[in-house]
């Protein structure tokens, strides 16, 4: 098999990234965009030793699930990968998605996995966008980074957004060409305005710009500043966030309000929160409410038990457990966020929950030191799931239940697998879609202490 070959191929499966997947000659080959169940004719676009990539050049046979993307840079643009799937074939995906892993690496053969929880309507769902500012062939642009790429993509109008943040982009975007502020160039690391990030207040409609730049010196920033509150009146917060760094992490540590608030405030159910610049909190509140109450239920509290909210962030889990606990004990490691916690649980007149800034495999086995222990811990970590120093602290601790919130499949598997080969059960999984038209997906886990043991 070479490059450019062109082949007919049986779609008889998916990739945990929406690819799909067919055989050539005993060969897996990896068809873009392709649904399980079609029968297309594609060109070879890369061949491995071990696989080879396909375009779809036609169908033979398309799936019913097949749906025409909303988007009009769907191919290019590097955010969604599943717009050709109908919503519902979406969630059995990614129902599969869950279920796979935990079979595969986690060994939960035959596991009951409860149907992906999703969006009435999934669209305009996300509160947060980071769009990178570079110089196009006509001069400045701010959009999306293409696929496996660094070319930016001017998003014109994205269906995941809210619509205020396109708002902010374009408005921005015109006051760069106006006052001929210089943008960062990747490879000479010169230029200013490296990204526009937006954070919008489903609650409120208040939004919060913050613009990531090289140097606090911002030729013409008064003049920025009044653009974007004279043409967005709901923007209440302007801050810069100075990165100098050469790699892509997108937010260096630096922030400074330049206009109107520190924070943003939302609210889930409930509960309101003090967002600030450099904190984490979930891209899609409509869903974040749905995630979170499973947690709590998952969690099952009486009002006497002491509640571990293991990466924390601004201490949302936290305060929705509090209100049904003895006392939450929340572990977070950005500083930002800690202070972010601590000030919305006094926000909320809650009492009963305290905050300590650390990595949690390190402030949790100072806490079991010091005597305390945890009957329920609910643990929430980054991508890269849980450390397994951390992870062993808990078994030793032996609370009642455990509560996993994963953002990835994959390392969830491999840490209940740890836990189940250390005396809990797996007893409930249940994914929640709080990422409509991509890949990636959310699950909510609950483990229990096996009883009886020696
Ligand atoms: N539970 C929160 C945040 C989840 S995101 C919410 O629902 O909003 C994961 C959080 O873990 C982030 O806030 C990140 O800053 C934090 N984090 C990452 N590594 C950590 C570690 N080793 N110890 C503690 N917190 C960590």
């Amino acid at each position: 098999m070479k490059k450019n070959d062109i082949y007919e191929i049986e779609i008889t499966g998916m990739t945990h990234d929406g690819m799909g997947v067919g055989r050539v000659d005993g060969m897996a080959v990896f068809v873009q965009r392709a649904i399980e169940g079609e029968k297309v004719v594609a060109k070879i676009i890369k061949v491995t030793k071990n696989y080879a990539v396909a375009r779809i050049e036609e169908w033979i046979t398309t799936s019913p699930e097949r749906t025409e993307p909303f988007c009009p840079v769907y191919k290019r643009c590097g955010g969604c990968s599943l717009q050709h799937m109908s919503y519902n074939m979406q969630l059995k995906f990614k129902h599969r998605v869950v279920t796979d892993n935990l079979e595969r690496i986690g060994g939960f053969w035959g596991i009951q996995v409860s149907p992906v929880i999703g969006m009435d309507n999934p669209m305009n769902y996300r509160n947060k966008a980071q769009y990178p500012v570079g110089m196009g062939d006509n001069g400045p642009v701010a959009g999306f980074y293409a696929r496996r790429s660094h070319i930016i993509i001017d998003s014109e109008r994205c269906g995941i957004q809210h619509p205020a943040s396109e708002k902010v982009k374009n408005t921005v975007l015109e006051a760069v060409k106006e006052l001929k502020i210089p943008v960062y160039n990747e490879i000479t690391g010169e230029g200013i305005l490296r990204h526009i990030v937006t954070r919008v207040s489903y609650s409120t409609g208040d939004v919060m710009v913050i613009l990531v730049v090289t140097d606090e010196k911002v030729p013409g920033l008064k003049k920025i500043i009044q653009k974007i509150t004279r043409e967005i009146p709901e923007v209440i917060s302007i801050v810069l966030n100075i990165n100098k760094r050469r790699d892509n992490v997108i937010l260096g540590d630096k922030v400074r309000t330049v206009y109107g608030s520190d924070t943003l405030v939302d609210r889930l159910g409930h509960l309101k929160f003090h967002i600030s610049p450099l904190s984490f909190y979930q891209v899609n509140p409509v869903q974040t409410v749905k995630l979170y109450n499973k947690a709590v239920e998952f969690a099952g509290l009486t009002g006497n038990e002491t509640v571990f909210d293991l990466y924390c962030g601004i201490g949302t889990i936290s305060l929705f457990l509090a209100e049904k606990a003895k006392e939450v004990i929340g572990v977070e490691v950005v500083p930002e966020a800690v202070e972010a916690a601590t000030k919305n649980a006094v926000l909320n007149n809650i009492s009963n929950a305290r905050f300590y800034c650390g990595e949690a495999e390190k402030v949790v086995p100072e806490l079991y030191n010091e005597g305390i222990r945890a009957d329920v811990v609910v643990v929430d970590p980054p991508r890269k799931g849980c450390d397994e120093a951390l992870l062993q602290t808990v078994v030793k601790m032996q609370p009642e239940r455990i509560v996993y919130v994963s953002c990835n499949p994959s390392t969830l598997a491999r840490d209940l697998k740890y836990l189940a080969a250390n005396g809990y059960n797996l007893d409930k999984v249940h994914p929640v879609d709080l990422f409509p038209w991509t890949e990636h997906v959310e699950t909510v886990v609950l483990m229990s202490k096996v009883k009886n043991q020696v």
